[in-house]
């Protein structure tokens, strides 16, 4: 028989991940949590109390958003001295990630609070693993400034940043990112994944010359996750090629660079 899961500690902060689109991404322990903690801080209550309802769920909530952190993170602080089990969540994914919660979380930790992670869904994590770039090293810059001189100053800074680079952005400068990324690494590879984990979920994949080419003919909606692959490398000087060398283990022909 399973051994019964422990129960929620008093005074500790559990930052929940919620779904990113599909309901179904939820996992068991988000659910236990926010049915047995005392309080649900959440970043739009009205869009959380409806996650809650759909799981029938009923819990007290409070709201913590962007402008209100600062004197919220105290009200939970007080709330967590005396022994409240608090969940945050925000509207979409994990806490954290381009999203209210690090505040709250380092206030939590100074003052000697346990935090505990539930993990789960994360748009960062889902496009990543998913589009075929490479995994092993990336960098996530999260929302780029909106103002042009800025982002291009952002983004080259990232010129010589090794791995993948992740960027969340809005439906409305997707294009506008993509033309960015075709004047500055017009040979990297792009993949736009759109709508992840939803009814229209998709990914665009190119060059960003080529990207540019087929967003002219469609227009772009939801929620986007863009990222650039590593700049590849010129015939005969991967990196492989180079490493292998003549070997014992390879026929000759095998590990001569062409
Ligand atoms: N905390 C969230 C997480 O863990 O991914 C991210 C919140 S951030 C405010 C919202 C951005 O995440 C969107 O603008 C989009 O760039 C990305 N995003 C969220 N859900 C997505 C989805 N289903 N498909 C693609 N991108 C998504």
């Amino acid at each position: 028989m399973e051994k019964p899961l422990p129960p929620l500690v008093p005074g500790t902060l559990y930052l929940v991940a919620t779904p990113i689109g599909n309901l179904e991404d939820v996992t068991l322990r988000a659910l236990r949590t926010l049915r047995e903690c005392d309080l649900v801080a959440a970043e739009d209550t009205r869009h959380t109390g409806q996650l809650l309802h759909h799981f029938a769920i009923s819990k007290p909530l409070l709201s913590y958003f962007q402008f209100n952190e600062a004197r919220r993170s105290e009200e939970i602080l007080d709330r967590l001295g005396r022994g409240e089990k608090i969940a945050l969540v925000t509207d979409a994914g994990t806490p954290g990630i381009s999203d209210p919660g690090e505040r709250v979380v380092r206030a939590a930790l100074a003052r000697g609070f346990r935090v505990e992670a539930v993990p789960g869904p994360c748009a960062l994590v889902a496009a990543l693993t998913s589009c075929g770039l490479p995994t092993d090293e990336f960098h996530f810059a999260g929302f780029l400034p909106h103002k042009s001189g800025q982002r291009r100053r952002l983004l080259e800074g990232l010129s010589q940043t090794r791995g993948t680079l992740v960027f969340y952005e809005s439906p409305y400068r997707v294009v506008k990112l993509v033309e960015e990324l075709a004047s500055l690494w017009p040979r990297r590879p792009v993949v736009l994944a759109r709508e992840l984990t939803k009814k229209f979920e998709e990914r665009l994949q190119g060059t960003p010359t080529e990207l540019l080419e087929r967003l002219k003919t469609r227009s772009l909606k939801g929620e986007f996750v863009v990222l650039v692959g590593p700049q590849p490398e010129p015939e005969g000087e991967r990196e492989e090629d180079v490493r292998s060398g003549p070997s014992d283990d390879l026929p000759e022909q095998a590990s001569r660079v062409s």
